[in-house]
């Protein structure tokens, strides 16, 4: 398997996996990259938001993991965004996931707009921010809306993706989608299509595990599926470089 770039450690308060658990559940699964991108949500307003636990404790354990590591670690961190909130923090990473997990304001996600004012605040939050990077679980909510009812707006799914290509960030094909009980990834593949066809080239892979047993979870019918719509190689970023890797024999 290639490479997954969005697990949650013990860093994250909503995983209780170490750091060294997940670089082992890759080394069995027989990933070549594996990507530590715990949660930092950057407004703590909501009541779902996740700070970084210590982050410098973070950044060195990362550091002293890829010492000894046969496979590749890199130092990522899932930034959530808001419109009014979008500046990362500083510090030696490989990448950023960035993700926008929640509507300002709005708690009750049985209404009619709610893809629309999901996509607006993306396209305000990543307004202002540029590449390299992947925009994580582009059609998130679908996780929390009743009966998982999927994204409907495509002009300003159009916006968001053309906002993406312009800035120079990528998209992530979030494998937790297969778990939950629509089984299909995040996003779904008529999105995948929609970014290439608008010229987007930049996709990664992420598992985004919470737990041990879901490190690499999926990756494989992702890149089936990315293969089966002519991708051939897919996205990582080291030192915040973007470095392609072959999907077509792997
Ligand atoms: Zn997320
Ligand atoms: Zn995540």
């Amino acid at each position: 398997m290639p490479v997954d770039l969005h697990n949650h450690s013990s860093f994250s308060p909503d995983s209780r996996t170490p750091m060294e658990e997940i670089v082992e559940e890759a080394c069995i699964k027989g990933l070549k990259v594996v990507g530590i991108s715990d949660h930092d949500d950057l407004d703590t307003s909501f009541p779902y938001s996740y700070r970084l636990r210590d982050l410098e404790g973070y950044l060195k354990n990362l550091s002293r993991l890829k010492e000894n590591s046969s496979v590749k670690i890199l130092s990522g961190l899932e930034v959530g965004l808001q419109s009014c909130a979008r500046i990362p923090p500083e510090g030696d990473f490989d990448y950023f996931i960035y993700s926008v997990h929640g509507i300002p304001g709005t708690r009750d996600l049985d209404i009619g707009n709610v893809w629309t004012l999901y996509l607006e605040e993306s396209i305000e939050a990543i307004s202002e921010i540029k590449g390299p990077g992947f925009f994580g679980h582009i059609d998130f909510l679908r996780r929390y809306i009743p009966e998982h009812r999927p994204l409907d707006n495509e002009t300003l799914l159009n916006e968001l993706l053309n906002r993406l290509i312009r800035n120079g960030i990528g998209i992530e094909i979030n494998t937790s989608g297969w778990r939950h009980p629509y089984r299909e990834p995040s996003p779904q593949k008529w999105i995948i299509e929609r970014y290439l066809s608008l010229g987007g080239r930049l996709i990664t892979i992420g598992s985004d595990s919470h737990r041990r047993a879901d490190v690499g979870s999926y990756i494989g019918d992702a890149v089936l599926l990315l293969r089966e719509i002519g991708i051939k190689e897919i996205f990582y970023c080291e030192k915040m470089n973007y470095t392609p890797f072959r999907i077509d024999n792997c």
